[in-house]
């Protein structure tokens, strides 16, 4: 066993080092490898490098103590959320990932729409899931007028010393495997030495052609891998699927074949198992950036939100189920039966109410109200839209749960995920308080109901 610090030299006093960051959720770590001077002095400089590079998506998936995010309403106002007290309400729905008409990627805290149509809709799109589970009772979520999107760029910069973070990482992992020091010595002594200027890393996988991640997965994944065919030992980095980097570690490599893949999902760090493969013919030569990588890793959060928040709640319901059971208020077949039907109601309310793309297949008529509820337009109906309401714009309005007058200053229309390839915008109402000058967003339909205005779903082809 070694005794001194891969980087120093020093004797190993103990020091107990996380190979990924625990800042980032990292689980993998070792007290043979660093010694607590190098432990702390790593600790000061990268680890800010991994809170500042990671930022957003910290806060989105709520891991850490990146407890406040400072948000933009629409380039006015500033907002803090509050991850613990949730200063604006946040309920597991609200938070979603959407793009800005610029490209942006945006963080956007929306609250439900309340809408009376719900019946109806939730009634038709039963079917999908099976008959009369909606017999009986009904609930509607309540409704919250405070709605977003505030907004932040998720702004992931690649930037020198994140390079050498990765670096660090690699070095760690490599030697924590037992491998050859001797051969990776330069690189050891540039992460001792703080280099930034280390450019052995390549940022890769920027269309996912290297290495798709599964369905759900947000994971940290370093893979230290022989290849026979091309005679070289590399290394491979994911983090948060998002950065993905590659590092020649051996050319002309003849030694015994490795593999050593150390894979964790990024939220609850448990380990991964499944075999991960790396085609390094599909490496581009010219890295196109990460906005793929972040637009996919948005599009699984929410995915994984929708899973978690319908198994959670049908877990709810069968303990539920059970209880009754236990106590003989209901046979064992009722049980099955009642559950298959309150699962099958969660699931079809959830999906009109709180996700909306959650059904790829609603027909036009229920699309059309889904689209409503959720105050989503085409995004080619973006200029009919904005003469049709016209009207609305210096309007003043008052609201129920907040003081004074606020005048409507404009349309928001931020990017949501296509509907069957047909780009889709969410609308909002944008207005100022004249009390304080503070700005709100609303989804449209949500003002369109409160003052009244019938829907023109003839006129107004929502979709
Ligand atoms: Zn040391």
């Amino acid at each position: 066993m070694n005794m001194q610090c891969i980087f120093c030299s020093n004797e190993l006093d103990g020091s107990d080092e996380h190979i990924i960051p625990q800042c980032i959720n990292g689980r993998l770590h070792s007290r043979e490898l660093i010694c607590s001077k190098c432990n702390n002095k790593f600790g000061r400089k990268l680890d800010p490098t991994f809170r500042e590079t990671f930022k957003v998506v910290l806060h989105v998936l709520k891991i850490g103590n990146v407890e406040h995010l400072k948000l933009q309403a629409d380039n006015d106002a500033a907002y803090i959320r509050s991850n613990s007290t949730g200063t604006i309400k946040a309920i597991p729905q609200g938070v979603e990932i959407t793009k800005t008409e610029d490209g942006k990627i945006a963080l956007s805290i929306t609250g439900p729409d309340h809408i009376e149509t719900y019946k109806a809709i939730a009634k038709k799109s039963i079917r999908m899931f099976g008959a009369k589970a909606l017999e009986g009772k009904f609930e509607v979520i309540k409704t919250q007028t405070l709605s977003g999107p505030l907004k932040t760029s998720i702004g992931i910069l690649l930037t020198p010393s994140l390079r050498l973070a990765l670096n660090k990482i690699i070095v760690e992992y490599y030697c924590h495997c037992g491998l050859d020091r001797t051969s990776i010595k330069a690189m050891i002594n540039a992460v001792d030495q703080l280099d930034e200027g280390i450019e052995n890393i390549r940022y890769c996988n920027s269309s996912q052609l290297m290495r798709k991640p599964s369905d759900n997965e947000i994971s940290h994944l370093i893979i230290i891998r022989s290849d026979k065919n091309r005679k070289i030992l590399y290394a491979y980095i994911e983090l948060f699927n998002i950065v993905c980097g590659f590092i020649m570690l051996q050319e002309n490599y003849q030694g015994n074949p490795v593999n050593y893949v150390y894979h964790q999902d990024a939220i609850t760090r448990k380990s991964l198992t499944e075999e991960v493969s790396v085609d390094l013919d599909q490496m581009e030569d010219i890295f196109a950036g990460i906005e793929h990588n972040v637009d996919t890793f948005a599009e699984r959060h929410q995915s994984r939100i929708v899973m978690d928040s319908i198994k959670e709640r049908s877990s709810i319901i069968l303990e539920e189920l059970e209880t009754e059971h236990k106590e003989g208020r209901i046979t064992s077949e009722q049980l099955k039966m009642t559950y298959m039907e309150r699962s099958a109601y969660l699931v079809a309310h959830a999906s009109i109410f709180e996700f909306p793309d959650l059904i790829s297949d609603f027909n036009e008529a229920e699309l059309k109200k889904i689209n409503h509820i959720h105050s989503l337009i085409r995004a080619d109906k973006k200029e009919a839209f904005i003469i049709y309401y016209q009207e609305f714009i210096g309007h003043k309005f008052e609201f129920e749960d907040k003081k004074g007058l606020y005048t409507m200053k404009e349309f928001h229309f931020a990017h949501h995920k296509k509907r069957e390839d047909i780009e889709m915008l969410k609308v909002y109402c944008h207005f100022i308080s004249q009390e304080d000058g503070s700005n709100d967003l609303i989804p449209a339909t949500n003002i369109f109901k409160a003052v009244g205005i019938p829907f023109m779903e003839e006129l107004f082809v929502w979709h």
